[in-house]
């Protein structure tokens, strides 16, 4: 049987009565509309609030701030997403590695190249307020209510560009090719940044929003003795099939139905001894494409575009690891055990800066 499910937003009188006559498991109450900002405080703020990062958590960050009227100043050490995608166009073509603007760095964040899917599996009213801000900064309405709701690559820097833009007409400012290389302390308190390992920015408020990959931003608060700890993650594999042989295994007779878009899948194993293997962020109708956080390292990522309508459809095949599979126990262990596999996947591939890919008949 195949379902179609969205999200619909009723308005109704008496809606605790109708439900319990409706009887039915799928209706439910959906979290109040409406995002609460947060209580602001009476004392005036040390400086400028600072936002290092505009992955999605900086952007949002910084448009709240920005709503809020702080005028927030945004740092973020790639480029504007238009330049990053001309120098991530260059990578892919030639295996020229640019380690302060790529794939993972760069106005946007990590997510700008890849799917753009909009899932979270969390029920927070904090979720409807993001959605509504990308389809205001030029995301597709449907986001508001599709099951499974996703942006596309194409959609996706359009839509980071607008929230730049509308941070800026609230008072905010964004600068790039702005990489934040020290903190400034005294006493144990934050009195401002460091900026390209020279000009230092004076504020008392920062938020930090960097992302998974600046290992080198990682190494720096480390260095100042921010607190970290290791943590679990997941490694593995992108898989990749036709999307056809998807769509038949999925759909059966309604294969290549106009109605139905390219088919999904999720798996998953859980071994008695406690670990598991799952596919994760599964990409219908995209690419495979290879991404570096730093020279002579190499991971593969899905992609797709809003139509989703490449012929392939691939997903990560992944495995959970732990602390204790890191081999110490230094708070960046995970990182130094993620370098190890990327090495080993650069040197797979021929030294090359390119996805390295073996085929299964
Ligand atoms: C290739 C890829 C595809 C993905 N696809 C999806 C998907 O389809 N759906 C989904 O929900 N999630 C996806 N994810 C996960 C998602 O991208 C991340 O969860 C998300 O980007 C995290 O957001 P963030 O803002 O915390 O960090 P990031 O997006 O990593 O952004 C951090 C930003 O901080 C900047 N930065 C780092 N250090 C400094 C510094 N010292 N100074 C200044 N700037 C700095 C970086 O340049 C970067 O732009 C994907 C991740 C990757 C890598």
């Amino acid at each position: 049987m195949i379902y179609f499910v969205y999200t619909v937003d009723v308005e109704l009188q008496n809606e605790q009565r109708i439900l319990k006559r409706l009887k039915d498991g799928d209706v439910k109450f959906a979290p109040p509309r409406g995002y609460e900002y947060v209580k602001t405080g009476t004392e005036e703020p040390e400086g400028r609030p600072v936002v290092v990062g505009t992955g999605p958590a900086g952007l949002f960050a910084g448009l709240i701030l920005a709503q809020m009227g702080y005028k927030p100043l945004l740092l973020e050490r790639g480029a504007d997403v238009d330049t990053r995608t001309k120098i991530v166009r260059a990578f892919w073509e030639n295996g020229r590695l640019n380690e302060e603007c790529s794939v993972q760095f760069g106005e946007g964040g990590a997510g700008t190249f890849s799917d753009g899917k909009l899932t979270t599996l969390i029920k927070d009213k904090r979720c409807a307020k993001v959605l509504e801000e990308l389809v205001r900064a030029g995301a597709p309405e449907k986001i508001t209510y599709s099951h499974k709701p996703h942006v596309g690559t194409d959609i996706l820097k359009r839509v980071v560009k607008n929230i730049r833009k509308r941070i800026e007409k609230l008072g905010g400012e964004v600068r790039f090719n702005t990489k934040v290389t020290g903190l400034v302390l005294a006493n144990d308190r934050l009195k401002g940044l460091r900026i390209n390992e020279g000009e230092v920015l004076h504020t008392g408020i920062v938020v930090l929003a960097i992302g998974h990959s600046a290992r080198d931003t990682f190494t720096m608060l480390n260095d100042h003795g921010v607190h970290m700890s290791p943590k679990p993650f997941s490694i593995g594999v992108r898989i990749e099939h036709p999307q056809q042989l998807i769509d038949r295994a999925q759909y059966k007779k309604f294969a290549g139905h106009p109605k139905l878009g390219p088919a999904e899948y999720k798996m998953a194993y859980h071994s008695p001894t406690g670990r598991s293997a799952y596919t994760f962020c599964m990409c219908p109708g995209g690419t495979v494409v290879a991404a570096a956080s730093e020279a002579g390292c190499v991971v593969t990522n899905g992609m797709s575009e809003y139509a989703r309508d490449k012929e392939n459809a691939n997903s990560a095949l992944l495995v959970g690891v732990r602390p204790d599979d890191y081999g110490s126990n230094h708070p960046l262990a995970g990182v130094e055990f993620q370098r190890r596999w990327e090495r080993k996947a650069f040197e797979l591939g021929g030294e090359k800066l390119r996805r390295p890919c073996s085929a299964c008949g």
